[in-house]
C-alpha cells in the first residue's frame, strides 16, 4: 500500500445564492492577485527589493481591516491566490536561471478570463461529502448539490471551485488516499512522441488522439464561422457562444478520458517507461508543429505518465532530448544525417541494410537509451 494524492473532480449545481457567493469569491482572489502583483512590480521599480509570501500574507490581514468585503469570502481561498502568485513568481525566475525565456512574467488577471476558480483548505470538517445525498459541504456554501459518480475512502486536503466557459461549476476534492500497487513486471517501452500520431512505441504500436474528436472539431468550426457571423453581444451571440463552449469542453474531455486510458494502459503493461525530453514550449514556437503538439497533448500525457509510474512503482525516465533519436540506425548505431528531415519517414540503412519506420526506429533508439542511462539489464 503506498500513500497517494488523488485528484476526484465532481459536477456542482449550485442555487443562485451559492452562485453569487462563488462569483463573489472568484472575484475577490483575483483582486488579492493583482492587488499584490502590482504592488510586488512597483517595490522592485522602486527599491530593487522583493516581497515575500509571509510578508503579503501579512499585509492581507491589514486590507482586509481596510476593505469590509474582503471578509465575506473564504478566507483560505485569499491565502492561495497569494501563494498562487508566488508560485508564479519563482517559476519565472526558476525558468530565467535555467536560461529558458520562455516562462512569462505573472500576469495580471483578468474578469474576462474564461476559467475562473478558487482553491479552499480542509480544516475542522469545513468540507464534507454525503455520497448518498449527493451532497458536498463547502466553507461559506454550506451543502451544495452535487453529483458524486464516484465514491473514495481517504482523507480530504483541499476543495478548488472553478467554472468553465459554458457556465457550469465543478469541484475538484485532492484526496489523501491508499493505493494497491500494480504487480512488478519485466517489461520496458520507449515512446517516441509523434506528430502525426501522438506516440509510437518500441513494440511497433502506432496511438493517435485525433480520430475521436475528428467529427466533433469539423462541428466546432462550422459553429465558430456562424459564431463569427452574429451580431456580438445580442442574445443568438450569446446563445451561440455558448455552443461554441459546450462542444469545445466536450473535445477536450474526450481527449483527456483517451490519454487516461493510454497512460494507465503503458503503465500497466510496463516496469520501464521512456521517452524523449522534449521542450514542449520550445517546440512550440516552430509555428508548423505548434497546433499538432497542442492537439496531441503531449504535455498531458507525461504528466499522467510520470504520476501513475509514481503511484506504482513503476520507473518513468526521459532521455536526454538532445540525443539524436530519430538520426540513428536502432540496429549498428550509424547516423543517418538525412533523416533531420521530417518528411523522410522510412530510410535504409547504408551501413547495415535494415529497413526503418522512422518512429519505430526512433522508439526502439529511445528504449535502448533508457536502458543504458539507468543500466537496466532485462
Ligand atoms: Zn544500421
Amino acid at each position: 500500500m503506498k500513500t497517494i494524492i488523488k485528484g476526484y473532480k465532481y459536477r456542482l449545481y449550485p442555487t443562485d445564492e451559492q452562485k453569487e457567493q462563488i462569483n463573489k469569491t472568484f472575484g475577490c482572489c483575483r483582486f488579492i492577485y493583482n492587488h499584490f502583483l502590482a504592488m510586488r512590480i512597483e517595490l522592485y521599480k522602486a527599491e530593487q527589493k522583493s516581497l515575500s509570501y509571509s510578508k503579503c500574507s501579512s499585509l492581507l490581514t491589514q486590507l482586509k481591516k481596510e476593505k469590509e468585503w474582503l471578509k465575506e469570502p473564504d478566507k483560505c481561498s485569499l491565502q492561495n491566490s497569494l501563494k498562487d502568485l508566488d508560485t508564479a513568481y519563482q517559476n519565472f525566475f526558476r525558468e530565467i536561471k535555467k536560461g529558458n525565456n520562455n516562462q512569462g512574467f505573472p500576469k495580471f488577471k483578468s474578469k474576462r478570463n474564461n476559467n475562473k476558480s478558487y482553491k479552499t483548505n480542509f480544516t475542522n470538517n469545513n468540507i464534507e461529502l454525503y455520497f448518498t445525498n449527493n451532497q458536498v459541504k463547502l466553507p461559506k456554501l454550506g451543502w451544495v448539490h452535487c453529483k458524486l459518480h464516484r465514491e473514495f475512502t481517504g482523507k480530504i486536503l483541499s476543495a478548488t471551485i472553478s467554472q468553465v466557459p459554458s457556465g457550469k461549476y465543478f469541484v475538484s476534492l485532492n484526496v489523501e488516499c491508499k493505493h494497491t500497487q500494480l504487480p512488478k513486471n519485466n517489461n520496458a517501452v520507449g515512446l517516441d512522441l509523434g506528430i502525426s500520431d501522438l506516440l509510437i512505441t518500441s513494440d511497433d504500436e502506432f496511438i493517435e488522439n485525433d480520430k475521436l474528436t475528428y467529427k466533433y472539431e469539423k462541428q466546432l468550426s462550422k459553429l465558430q464561422r456562424q459564431l463569427a457571423k452574429k451580431e456580438k453581444g445580442s442574445k443568438n451571440f450569446h446563445k451561440q457562444k455558448a455552443r461554441v463552449a459546450r462542444l469545445h469542453e466536450k473535445i477536450a474531455n474526450i481527449r483527456k478520458y483517451n490519454l487516461h486510458r493510454i497512460s494507465s494502459r503503458i503503465v500497466k503493461e510496463n516496469q520501464f517507461i521512456f521517452s524523449e525530453d522534449l521542450n514542449v514550449k520550445g517546440m512550440v514556437k516552430n509555428r508548423n508543429l505548434a497546433k499538432s503538439i497542442h492537439d496531441v497533448s503531449w504535455y498531458e500525457l507525461t504528466r499522467q505518465l510520470q504520476y501513475k509510474s509514481d503511484w506504482n512503482g513503476r520507473v518513468y525516465h526521459k532521455v536526454d532530448r538532445y540525443f539524436a533519436s530519430s538520426q540513428l540506425c536502432s540496429s549498428c548505431g550509424y547516423k543517418n544525417t538525412e533523416t533531420k528531415n521530417l518528411n523522410v519517414r522510412t530510410w535504409i540503412c547504408s551501413e547495415c541494410g535494415s529497413n526503418h519506420n522512422r518512429d519505430i526506429n526512433a522508439a526502439i533508439n529511445i528504449l535502448n537509451q533508457g536502458l543504458k542511462d539507468l543500466e537496466v539489464i532485462l
